[in-house]
């Protein structure tokens, strides 16, 4: 993402949605295409816009369904949000053309694929637009970017989010090293300071007036899928950039790409299950490992339970999306798993994750409390 073009950092990756609309002018009368395989804050900027989504079809290898998506054409369509899921590229060849044939604006959705290319080419610097969630790839509380290989949108006046702001990104990053014990050398000298943080905090919150008007820290950094419009031209935190800036980028790659390769190695003959990407091309650097799973209302709530950190992309979908508009990303909304192979992960860990996948999937044994790390991550 940081080699596409113009970058401008911001709090999520939907405030790259919201802006990119913006700045194309997109709004109301237009439409705009969006994977019926999705999360809904990619829908939510498209709405604060005025303009309409209109949800096309993916395939089983979670490529763009262009046959879908030429039925849908009409002269008020505008741009296609083309993501990346899971950090495998689309074809961006092909796509470009297509949309260069039917006038449309591209958006990559990169939001899963911070690193990677395609054709040679660096991910997100096809589209006219690009969007990340860095969050989603660096151990910060808040960051997305909007790129641009075609304007110069890094030039787009940003305001500072206000000293609460900052401050929180950074408590919060100390916070979640903490609780995942990523730096124990400092523990102590953390711990003191998070004491008197939880004192601080509380007075910080007890000033009414503060430089931000829209609260401490962005919806988007706790977990919600909304779009608050009120954080559309902040700045990403000063601690989220020094981060960016001092993570080893070569290591962040290496390792996400050795601890899907392991994660693929150990899931890849289960009876049951399945990985979604049976195989890691050069080119990609993985998000995640996701795993198709036959019985997913059983094994869910085990691995929920048991600690195993596991989401399902596109759990929940936009109103009114389902089997009939897409039968696969109704089906994936469901049976598709995705487990971490964050570059922090220690080998234990995945180690345990691993043996509780596998027999939660096999029915074979019942994971006890016992077995349970003090501190899942
Ligand atoms: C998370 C996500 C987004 C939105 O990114 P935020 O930083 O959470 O706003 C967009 N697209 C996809 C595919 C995502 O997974």
């Amino acid at each position: 993402m940081l080699a596409a073009g113009h970058v401008l950092h911001v709090t999520s990756g939907r405030v790259g949605i919201a802006l990119a609309l913006k700045h194309a002018r997109i709004g109301a009368g237009h439409k705009v295409l969006v994977p019926a395989y999705h999360c809904t804050s990619m829908v939510e900027p498209v709405i604060w816009a005025g303009a309409e989504p209109v949800f096309y079809r993916i395939t089983p290898d979670t490529r763009i369904d262009f046959g879908d998506i030429e039925r849908k054409l009409d002269g008020s369509v505008r741009l296609l949000i083309a993501t990346h899921y899971y950090g495998f590229p689309q074809d961006l060849t092909f796509t470009r053309a297509f949309c260069d044939r039917h006038r449309l604006l591209l958006l990559e959705d990169c939001a899963h694929a911070f690193f990677g290319s395609d054709s040679g080419r660096p991910i997100g610097s096809t589209g006219e637009y690009a969007i990340a969630s860095t969050m989603k790839f660096f151990p910060i509380y808040e960051g997305g970017c909007l790129a641009s290989s075609k304007f110069p949108i890094d030039r787009i006046p940003l305001r500072d989010g206000g000293w609460k702001f900052q401050i929180k990104s950074v408590v919060n990053v100390l916070e979640s090293s903490m609780a995942y014990r990523r730096l124990r050398p400092l523990g102590l000298l953390l711990r003191i300071l998070l004491w008197l943080k939880s004192s601080i905090w509380r007075l910080i919150k007890s000033q009414k007036a503060d430089v931000a008007p829209h609260g401490a820290g962005p919806g988007a950094a706790d977990g919600s899928y909304d779009f608050d419009p009120r954080w559309i031209d902040t700045a990403m935190s000063r601690v989220s950039r020094v981060i960016l800036r001092l993570a080893g980028q070569e290591r962040v790659v290496t390792r996400r790409r050795q601890n899907y390769e392991k994660l693929l190695r150990a899931l890849n003959a289960l009876p049951g299950a399945r990985p979604l990407f049976p195989a890691l091309p050069a080119n990609v650097v993985p998000y995640v490992f996701p795993l198709i799973v036959d019985e997913p209302a059983r094994i869910f709530p085990i691995l929920k339970n048991a600690g195993v950190p596991i989401l399902r992309f596109g759990e929940f979908l936009w109103q009114g999306v389902d089997t009939k508009t897409c039968a696969v990303s109704a089906d994936y909304s469901r049976r598709v798993f995705q487990f971490p192979c964050h570059q922090e992960l220690r080998a234990a860990e995945i180690d345990w994750m691993i043996t509780m996948i596998r027999a939660a999937v096999l029915g074979t044994d019942r994971i006890s409390e016992t077995t349970k790390p003090a501190k899942n991550s």
